[in-house]
């Protein structure tokens, strides 16, 4: 059966892309114009999390609506089994025109390429800025140009061929703004006079909380030729060379991130154009947050707030009151229900999110979500050697569990640490510099946090870590 009054969906996901560099989350360092129509025009979500901060793992949280330990990709090294129901394979059951241009990044071949889609074309792993190779079902080929405008270009040529007698599900997924930071020559300029401003935790000296953030490989310092395109300048202090290593790094970052508004710009003047702006909803978001040189840092995996966060900002103006905000928690398995919902699709019972089309009303469930469930299953990689963990994250407070221990799952290392715990009070603490595990003083909130996060993995059917001793 075929509705008329389904939506359009044109779901534009970034990668790497931190809420705080978007204008329209206030953003010291950058202006974001075509980003912030979106939220200008529609809804903009100030608590959007994912359940595990990294690239392949929350594409498959987003495409399935499942936890990673349901939908099998835990680390970079599981690539999702194709055969599994996700949301574009149901929208294009029922009647949607479906298609993916960009990064995929989640396997190859018969058993990991897209499908359900009735058009794809979509970069090997991780991709290159300039030229691509990409792949589509015909084969490899490589495509002129800057990737962002290709994918942007692919895009709207796919829109422009559409059949128009029905509604569509279009995937953008850029693969800015993602290491090594290559701009293109519009944007090369950028930024070339100024200072960009360093975050409060630049010097984050990682005390008073557990190991993991002192052991991770993320600094300034672990910045490497590729990233930042230039030698170190001889004759810099210690302290000169990290923010030497903080402007070549951010102002990189900050001009493939202009290249992606741009792009967005095109989308969205497209849509104004041919009428289809009532009716079609909108989204931006990125595969998960980015330290963008705080806690002295790039790269994303850890639970804090940086990388945690999403950006997610949704317009459809039949729908959605303009120039509104919601700080009720989304998650990114939240994002295949809303979807289907909205295209008037059962949302199996596998699917472990919950649609939010409710707060993009302004309303809010009775029994919405006050608590959401983090695992970061990649342990101690050889590269960023970040320890994994679970945690538990409310509105005031954050409990994080760090059981240093690969379980075995591919991509981790074999080494274990001792098992640690931290404790935040997000209102007193924001910036997540003091652990309160072992005050006293906060025993009775350790306790309550302990019990939601146990409950909060039966509930989505993971497992304690067998030393859990909370
Ligand atoms: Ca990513």
């Amino acid at each position: 059966m075929i509705r008329s009054d389904r939506p359009n969906i044109l779901f534009v996901m970034s990668d790497d892309h931190a809420s705080h560099a978007m204008s329209c989350y206030g953003s010291r360092i950058n202006r974001t114009p075509n980003l912030d129509r979106i939220a200008d025009e529609g809804m903009r979500f100030d608590n959007c999390f994912c359940t595990n901060g990294i690239c392949t793992p929350s594409r498959a949280a987003i495409l399935t609506g499942t936890y990673n330990h349901v939908n099998g990709v835990t680390t970079l090294s599981t690539h999702m089994d194709n055969r599994l129901t996700t949301y574009p394979k149901l929208l294009r059951e029922a009647g949607y025109q479906t298609a993916i241009f960009g990064k995929w990044h989640l396997g190859q071949g018969p058993a990991h390429e897209p499908a359900g889609f009735d058009d794809w074309c979509v970069l090997p792993g991780q991709g290159l800025y300039h030229s691509p190779v990409m792949i589509d079902p015909g084969g490899k080929r490589v495509h002129v140009g800057y990737v962002t405008d290709v994918i942007t270009d692919m895009s709207l040529q796919w829109l422009r061929n559409r059949d128009r007698s029905r509604p569509f599900a279009l995937m953008v997924h850029h693969k800015a703004p993602h290491r090594e930071w290559e701009p293109d020559a519009a944007h090369a300029q950028m930024y070339e006079d100024e200072e960009i401003p360093e975050p409060e935790t630049f010097d984050d000296d990682y005390r008073n909380r557990s190991a993991a953030p002192a052991a991770a490989r993320m600094r300034m310092e672990d910045l490497q030729w590729k990233d930042l395109k230039a030698d170190v300048p001889s004759g810099l202090s210690p302290a000169e060379e990290r923010s030497w290593r903080y402007q070549r790094y951010i102002k990189d970052y900050l001009r493939v991130v202009a290249a992606v508004d741009d792009n967005v710009g095109r989308l969205l003047d497209y849509l104004d154009r041919e009428g289809l702006a009532e009716d079609t909803l909108v989204i931006y978001t990125s595969d998960q947050g980015f330290f963008l040189g705080d806690h002295g840092w790039f790269d994303k995996r850890f639970m804090y707030e940086e990388s945690l966060r999403m950006p997610f900002v949704a317009r459809l103006p039949r729908e959605v009151k303009a120039g509104t905000t919601c700080d009720e928690f989304v998650l990114n398995v939240d994002f295949a229900p809303l979807f289907l919902d909205l295209a008037g699709v059962a949302v199996p019972d596998e699917f472990q999110g919950r649609s939010f089309r409710p707060l993009l009303h302004g309303e809010t469930p009775p029994d919405w979500q006050r608590s959401m469930y983090y695992r970061y299953w990649m342990h101690g990689d050889g590269n960023h050697n970040v320890y994994a963990h679970y945690g538990v994250r409310t509105h005031r407070h954050k409990l994080i569990h760090f059981y240093n221990d690969g379980c075995g799952q591919p991509g981790s290392g074999e080494e274990r640490h001792p098992p640690e715990w931290e404790l935040f009070d997000l209102q007193a603490d924001r910036n997540e510099l003091r652990s309160l595990y072992h005050d006293e003083a906060h025993a009775a909130v350790r306790r309550e946090l302990t019990d939601e996060l146990h409950r909060l993995q039966a509930a989505v059917g993971d497992e304690r870590y067998p030393l859990d001793d909370g």
